[in-house]
């Protein structure tokens, strides 16, 4: 693919202060708390309580790869204010969009035509004082406040090569505008820019692309555990008026999982919205795993039926959540950058929050670059200091006392209950620490192993039809999510070997692609070279930047890249 500028076009370049690269919640924490703490110097310094030089206004860039703030936020979301309320404790005057403070929490056991609520909540899954939240308004939220500070949000950016000079990162590019299907410029190209900083702080979310070729080039992650993952699915229905009470948590563990873990979620929300959710865990031996699939088949279940009747799904989306906490995390911090949230698997995945730890993370970065500024100094000591803010931090707290939990429930629910036990016992050591993991892809088994020899036919059996109100196909439920990229642009999923798909993956594995993406981007089609064969098609503008494919194709044979900026989701509730 043709890469290469036109003749006589040149990449602008721009010197910034700090970059931070993703607009989600860790990286606008980041930037808030960071010119919060600039103005809080530079007042000290006026009224003389500090001896030391005025800071100059800074360039203070965050880059995001969605069409604006927001767009690509998607998670559950109970939110533990903790973080929040130290960043904006005036956040509630201010207009910060919660949808319901949490009134209620429940588990439920689902059989396949009954459930039973457990008689007591478990410790994990108490909410009190959190609430419930749209991801995607918190972040429009939080974005205004940055704007108002002057801090520069680019939306519609994408980060796509992280600029080194030896071992220290130096800025980054952004990706090119206006390439066609070959990469060829268009009429309407736009070169990437080139951003020198002399800080960057990479807070991309979940399975970040551009860390990722950090990661791998510094080896930031020897010594560590892989990175693991769940998958995560969730819509939002819209209930007959005055049916629904605002403020309930229910999770329920059973239905329909049967062959790999995970659970649901059911939160409601005003003006009678109910957000139902499912979360699987990635590292399944099913090689058909499909979350969308399962989500469709909860609904199915009577107490689901009962609590949904006149319900209408108005909003879908997906994503994958990093689940291996402390012993999966990068080294953190090195010369010239920082990472934070999801980019550094720091989720609490026992009770599947991660917003605060984002958030904290962010403002412990920028707390760190304060501190690289008046020294002038972006140097592995400095930014060291991250590290050490975030073991003193309840980080490491929430992260440390559950970083055996992740790897024990991959054994199944029931026969982890006695080890979890232990783990509680012990602040988390249990009976080995550090358990061991393997990769997600590792994991997938042959169909035959777990399905038999008649594969899928009885689970495609018991499938709703989908009638448009309550189920949908996954094509209907990707238009849901308001994705769009350019028809004529790059295919940002690069296949590495289609032999691969056609000659192993889909006899043995029945191509696990097709089914585990949520937004049926993956299909098989009668193959061109080989009678009988099948070989794959990527339907890319339909990819909603959950990175499952990039985590779980058992051959490791898909990279999820940044398309052009702009493109992807276009979240508004999630
Ligand atoms: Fe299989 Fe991976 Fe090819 Fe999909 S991309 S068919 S999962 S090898
Ligand atoms: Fe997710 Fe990959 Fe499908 Fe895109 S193509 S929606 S990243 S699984």
């Amino acid at each position: 693919m043709n890469q290469d500028l036109p003749a006589g076009v040149n990449r602008e370049q721009m010197d910034v202060d700090v970059m931070i690269v993703g607009g989600g919640s860790a990286g606008l924490s980041c930037a808030l708390h960071l010119s919060q703490q600039i103005e809080k110097h530079n007042q000290a310094v006026q009224s003389g309580q500090l001896k030391a030089e005025l800071i100059p206004e800074q360039m203070i860039v965050v880059l995001e790869k969605g069409a604006e703030i927001g767009a690509h936020s998607f998670s559950g979301a109970v939110l533990n204010p903790i973080a929040l309320q130290e960043l904006y404790p005036a956040y509630a005057a201010e207009g910060c969009p919660i949808e319901a403070e949490v009134v209620e929490d429940a588990v439920h056991y689902l059989g396949d035509s009954w459930d039973i609520k457990l008689p007591v909540t478990p410790p994990p899954f108490h909410n009190e004082g959190h609430y419930i939240v749209s991801l995607s308004h918190m972040n429009r939220w939080l974005g205004e406040k940055c704007e108002a500070r002057g801090i520069n949000i680019f939306p519609g950016f994408a980060a796509v090569e992280a600029l080194c000079d030896g071992q220290k990162i130096v800025g980054v590019r952004t990706g090119d505008k206006g390439r066609d299907k070959n990469g060829n410029p268009k009429a309407n190209f736009e070169p990437g820019l080139i951003l020198k900083s002399k800080l960057v702080i990479f807070a991309e979310g979940t399975r970040g692309s551009l860390f990722k070729q950090v990661s791998k080039k510094l080896n930031l992650r020897a010594g560590k555990n892989p990175e693991v993952f769940e998958e995560g699915v969730k819509e939002v229905i819209q209930m007959p008026p005055g049916t629904v009470k605002p403020g309930r948590v229910i999770h329920t563990m059973g239905f329909p999982l049967s062959k790999s873990i995970g659970g649901t979620f059911i939160y409601t929300l005003p003006q009678d919205r109910i957000v139902v959710g499912l979360v699987a865990y990635l590292d399944s031996q099913d090689p058909l795993l499909d979350p969308h699939r399962e989500l469709q088949k909860l609904k199915t279940h009577p107490f689901l039926q009962k609590m949904l009747k006149g319900g209408k799904v108005i909003s879908y989306g997906g994503k994958t959540l990093p689940a291996g906490g402390w012993y999966s995390m990068p080294k953190l911090s090195g010369d010239g950058w920082m990472v934070c949230g999801d980019s550094a698997s720091m989720v609490d995945v026992q009770k599947l929050k991660g917003i605060h730890l984002a958030m904290k993370s962010g403002m412990l970065a920028a707390e760190t670059a304060l501190t690289s500024i008046l020294k002038q100094d972006s140097s592995p000591e400095t930014t060291a200091a991250y590290e050490k803010k975030v073991h003193d931090s309840f980080i490491k707290k929430d992260l440390y006392k559950v970083r055996n939990f992740h790897q024990t429930l991959s054994k199944g629910i029931f026969a982890s209950l006695p080890l979890i036990a232990i783990q509680e016992l012990t602040g988390g050591r249990g009976l080995v620490d550090n358990m061991p993991c393997h990769t997600d892809a590792q994991a997938t088994e042959p169909v035959v192993d777990l399905w038999g020899p008649d594969g899928f036919t009885e689970a495609l059996a018991e499938l709703p039809k989908p009638d448009g109100q309550l189920f949908f196909d996954k094509l209907s439920s990707v238009y849901l999510t308001g994705t769009m990229h350019d028809e004529d642009s790059p295919n940002h999923l690069l296949l590495q070997n289609g032999d691969i798909c056609r000659t192993v993956c889909e006899p043995k594995y029945k191509s696990p692609c097709t089914h585990f993406c949520p937004a049926n981007v993956y299909e098989m089609v009668a193959s061109s070279k080989e009678n009988s064969k099948y070989d794959l098609q990527i339907n890319y503008t339909n990819c909603i930047h959950c990175k499952t494919c990039d985590i779980k194709c058992p051959f490791e044979n898909i990279e999820w890249t940044v398309p052009e900026g702009g493109g992807g989701p276009r979240y508004r509730d999630t």
